[in-house]
């Protein structure tokens, strides 16, 4: 069946959560199903990153020249950095009706829900406030200070857990990838998103009309 469109899905999640591994297991297990959308920021490549693929890591000039070029579909800041989604890539996937996938704090996921109404909200959190530590002190590549502001950052943003569509709690990975996986795609099967079939059976069903 043909869907009416591609899915805008944003995933959001406290810092530490498993929002990148997630996506990375994602992608690695339906390399053809799904698109990640690559942020632009302004905060320092960690060890392991590379300009491109985590990121397009930018100056505050070049992220400001970006907002001025409207380049941004949306944009947030994040513990004192820029971070924002270029817009021509999830412009492109939506017209060719494909999935598009944002790994986006929760700002920029509300902005991104008042101008596509129909984009899928999911927010993944770990079993725990003290895992979402040992996990964020586990990864090592922010120094206590930054850590302790992302703690409180969190602290914040559950307030805002409230408004997305599904949960997901990361406490065994596979589990969490393919709880991702299964609720993207049960969600294409909406009634709601399936317009076009629906039309296309009842043009279909016509030809059996009787008049009695
Ligand atoms: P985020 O992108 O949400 O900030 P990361 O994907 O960088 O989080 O994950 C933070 C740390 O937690 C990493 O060291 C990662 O390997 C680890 N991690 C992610 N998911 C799990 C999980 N289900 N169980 C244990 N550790 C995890
Ligand atoms: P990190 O520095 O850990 O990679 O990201 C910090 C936060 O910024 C995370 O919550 C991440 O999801 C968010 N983020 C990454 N890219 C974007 C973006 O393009 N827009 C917005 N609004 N948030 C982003």
């Amino acid at each position: 069946m043909m869907h009416d469109k591609g899915l805008v899905i944003v995933l959001s999640g406290f810092s530490g959560a498993g929002k990148g591994t997630i996506m990375k297991h994602l992608l690695e297990a339906h390399p053809t199903d799904y698109n990640l959308s690559i942020s632009a920021t302004t905060r320092e490549m960690r060890a392991g990153e590379k300009d491109g693929r985590e990121y397009f890591f930018k100056t505050k000039e070049e992220f400001d020249k970006m907002i001025e070029n409207d380049e941004l579909l949306e944009y947030a800041t994040f513990n004192g950095n820029f971070y924002g989604t270029p817009k021509a890539y999830v412009e492109q996937l939506i017209e060719h009706k494909k999935d598009v996938i944002l790994e986006i704090e929760t700002h920029g996921a509300l902005k991104v829900k008042e101008m596509f109404p129909d984009a899928l909200l999911l927010f993944t959190m770990p079993p725990s406030a003290a895992e979402l530590k040992n996990r964020l002190v586990g990864r090592g590549t922010e120094t206590e200070e930054v850590i302790a502001q992302r703690l409180a950052i969190s602290n914040k943003e559950a307030d805002i857990m409230e408004k997305y569509d599904y949960l997901i709690v990361n406490d065994t990975l596979e589990k969490a990838v393919d709880q991702v996986h299964n609720i993207i795609q049960a969600e294409h099967f909406k009634v709601s998103r399936n317009s076009t079939a629906i039309k296309e059976m009842k043009e279909q069903l016509k030809i059996f009309e009787r008049s009695n």
